[in-house]
């Protein structure tokens, strides 16, 4: 298991598909946790899922950064389906359940990596989350819980608009709360910090309608399979990871 501060995997099986092995494997850790990260846009679950992979040597699984990794490449390169998919993205629009579900099916074998896996930002729609089951079936393999990140409405509009993310490395910071040591460089890669193109502020108000319309369907979803666990976003990214260590049964470190 990677120790605190140490996470490094690149996610290049799962950033750049099938055909692609990630550089460092994950060690096998104790015990594997499989699990699902929910909340709207800027609620700060980047940052937990960061605190998370630290803690338990698990990879973070973020179709939003398959999208971005996508966009970045050559666009002659991307399938028709990625074309699309990266539009709707920049239009700040929900990306169509089909196209994720089979870039998430195409990326398989990461769902049962011996690190195990947190997802952000996939299900996000209550089909999505059939199809995740499905999937997760195929590969014998199940969720440990779905953890739900909830916090108010203008809170999460600050947190969007301040938000800032390394080019590089993909670590997350925020300009007043997290703020580099040096502005505009990330702290663990020396890449560039970049506003993402969605959370720029036509985007956020798309993307809040996108999802308060899909999220609690989803919510019943994995409250139906009594794998739902509510934390409270709100205050420093310690307290909030607190919570989680708390509502997992993770040892707290003093
Ligand atoms: P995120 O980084 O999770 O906020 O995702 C950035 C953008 O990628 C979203 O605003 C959507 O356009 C697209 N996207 C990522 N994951 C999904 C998904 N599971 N379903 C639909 N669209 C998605």
């Amino acid at each position: 298991m990677s120790t605190p501060g140490s996470y490094s995997n690149d996610r290049a099986a799962w950033l750049k598909g099938p055909g692609h092995r990630c550089s460092e494997a994950p060690a096998g850790a104790k015990r594997v946790w499989r699990l699902v990260l929910l909340g709207p846009p800027g609620v700060g679950k980047g940052t937990q899922a960061q605190l998370l992979c630290d803690e338990l040597g698990a990879c973070h699984l973020s179709t939003g950064d398959v999208f971005r990794a996508a966009r970045s490449m050559e666009m002659d390169k991307a399938s028709p389906a990625m074309v699309t998919a990266i539009e709707c993205m920049v239009g700040g629009k929900l990306v169509p359940d089909l196209t994720v579900v089979n870039l998430v099916k195409e990326r398989a074998k990461c769902l049962r990596c011996v690190g195990g896996f947190l997802l952000d930002g996939f299900p996000r729609t209550a089909a999505q989350a059939g199809s995740l089951e499905e999937i997760l079936q195929s590969q014998g393999v199940t969720l440990n819980a779905a953890l739900y990140f909830e916090l108010p409405l203008e809170q999460l509009r600050t947190r969007l608009s301040g938000r800032r993310t390394c080019g590089r490395c993909k670590a997350v910071y925020h300009v007043a709360s997290r703020a580099s040591a040096v502005a505009g460089v990330c702290d663990t890669c020396g890449g560039d910090l970049v506003q993402r193109e969605d959370d720029r502020e036509e985007a956020i108000e798309k993307r809040m309608v996108a999802y308060n319309l899909t999220m609690e369907p989803l919510l019943t979803f994995y409250a139906e399979r009594k794998l739902l666990m509510r934390i409270s976003a709100a205050g420093s990214p310690d307290q909030v990871f607190t919570r989680v260590k708390v509502a997992l049964g993770l040892p707290i470190h003093e």
